[in-house]
């Protein structure tokens, strides 16, 4: 067993001196960590982790009482300054420790690894960089693209999209980009699709170049989308693509070296067999379930609660003097609509007032009743004087309303029946009041049932109800939450699949 002095690991002029190695953890499957990579890894005193290589250090043994420090985004903690970063590895490796900086693909493809390793080499300190494999190249791959073909494209370009096409940090040449055939690799392009389709088209691209997002490439979640330049933007909304995604350009993106009529958009189904019970709060169909069949469960819906208006009197009150309303979806148009008449107004009411929609669906409901409203994206976060209803979350100051509230549902004899069978693998829940609905309706749910929820609401309802909850994503989402039920399912390998 190593003892604390074995920790440090060279001794100069009787200080001790520690290093940091800048280690590739490649796009996510640990089978494409490097051999270098795993090794140094098994004998670091501290480990720090981008978000994107954390499921890596579950697969790694790491060595007893190491350290790992978590430096990278996700939605409940925000990600460290850089200088923060940079300032952990000097400090901890100038008190004697050997530090590995894991970070997704290759440290030095668009990861501010090069910024590192100059504060490292700016201290004093070592640092040693251990190449990774690049999700720019692997991720296409494991989608069954192949980045040069003879004959279809023989450069490729590697391009970051954190900057829209036109922004004055912007260093790359999209012009150039959109009149050159090199296959294009955009990284950190979810939230600019518009923008760079847009700019590619305008620099003279077909609008028929195929185009092939993958998401979350190499995992037991992995998505791809199929489509062109011209509806890139409109399929990947439609798809619900998230951060983080590949986008390539150009003709390669059509291939696949799938076997024809295996691969619909969806490549990977690791939820193929699974029976998930996902309960609802919204008569509609959901996107969980939507998403949980595209990774091959199949997802029974059953409403166990539904909206109903709640009290207009606060409604009335928030409004007075309000700047803007923030409305999340058509069922809280309905209600706003129903309790403005209940309180003897209407949508006049609301003349002076922005109507902002957090979603399409919430705008097309305004639409239809004649009202014009903004994307959510371009609410000013100012003052108190937006309203945020229902569930929408907002960054400032607001002041809430609640437009409705729940009502239990009636319980459904054949889901009760499945219950009692042992018919359901999953039980998903996508908010406390779907969770505390069920309870309520089919009392305790069986013992080897996995319990889902969707982010720490969700799973304090279910422990309040009695469930014992297996899975919550680390993030809140619908997206996160069918991965990590996707995850648990590979990884426990204890349902059919
Ligand atoms: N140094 C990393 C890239 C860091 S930038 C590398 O060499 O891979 C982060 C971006 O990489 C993400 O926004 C996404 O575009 C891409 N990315 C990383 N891992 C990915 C994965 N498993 N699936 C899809 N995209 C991924």
């Amino acid at each position: 067993m190593p003892g604390p002095r074995d920790r440090v690991h060279a001794v100069t002029d009787g200080r001790a001196t520690g290093e940091v190695w800048l280690v590739g953890a490649g796009p996510g499957d640990p089978g494409l960590l490097t051999v270098r990579g795993r090794d140094l890894l098994a004998k670091a005193d501290v480990v720090v982790v981008d978000r994107l290589a954390v499921p890596l250090l579950d697969a790694v043994p790491l060595l007893t009482g190491a350290e790992t420090v978590h430096v990278g985004k996700s939605a409940t903690a925000p990600s460290w300054p850089q200088e923060r970063i940079n300032a952990l590895l000097v400090e901890r490796a100038q008190a004697g420790a050997r530090v590995v900086r894991l970070k997704g693909g290759d440290p030095y493809v668009l990861g501010r690894g090069g910024e590192e390793a100059e504060a490292c080499a700016a201290a004093g300190v070592r640092a040693t960089v251990v190449p990774g494999v690049t999700s720019a190249l692997a991720v296409p791959a494991l989608a069954g693209i192949p980045v040069t073909h003879r004959d279809v494209a023989q450069e490729i370009a590697i391009v970051s999209g954190h900057l829209a096409p036109g922004h004055p940090g912007s260093t790359v040449d999209w012009p150039g980009l959109a009149a050159s055939r090199a296959t294009l690799v955009i990284l950190m392009g979810v939230a600019r699709l518009m923008a760079i389709a847009d700019a590619l088209l305008a620099g003279g691209r077909p609008h028929a170049t195929p185009v092939a997002v993958i998401e979350r490439g190499g995992t037991p979640a992995q998505r791809v989308l199929r489509t062109t330049l011209d509806a890139l933007a409109v399929d990947a909304i439609a798809a619900g693509v998230r951060s983080p995604a590949v986008i390539v350009v150009g003709k390669v993106a059509a291939r696949t070296d799938a076997p024809a009529g295996a691969v619909d958009d969806v490549v990977a189904r690791p939820l193929t067999g699974v029976r998930v019970l996902v309960a609802r709060t919204r008569p509609r169909p959901g996107l969980l379930a939507r998403r949980l069949r595209a990774l091959g469960a199949d997802a029974v819906e059953t409403v166990v609660a539904r909206p109903a208006p709640a009290d207009g009197t606060p409604l009335l009150a928030a409004l007075d003097g309000a700047h803007a309303l923030l409305l999340s979806d058509p069922d809280e148009v309905a209600a706003l609509v129903s309790l403005l008449r209940s309180a003897g107004a209407d949508v006049r009411a609301l003349a002076g007032l922005t109507l902002a929609a957090a979603g399409p669906q919430a705008a097309e409901a305004l639409d239809a009743l004649g009202l014009a409203s903004v994307p959510r994206s371009e609410l000013a976060a100012g003052p108190a004087t937006v309203i945020v209803a229902g569930a929408a979350e907002w960054p400032a100051p607001v002041r809430r309303v609640a437009l409705l509230c729940d009502v239990t549902a009636e319980p459904d004899p054949r889901i009760a029946e499945e219950l009692r069978h042992g018919d359901f693998d999953v039980a998903a829940f996508a908010s406390s009041t779907a969770a505390r609905g069920t309870a309520e309706l089919y009392g305790p749910l069986p013992p080897d049932l996995l319990v889902a929820a969707m982010g720490r609401r969700s799973a304090e309802a279910c422990e309040a109800a009695g469930m014992r909850v297996d899975i919550v994503p680390d993030e809140p989402g619908v997206h996160p939450l069918a991965a990590a039920i996707a995850d648990f399912v590979t990884a426990s390998r204890v349902l059919p699949g």
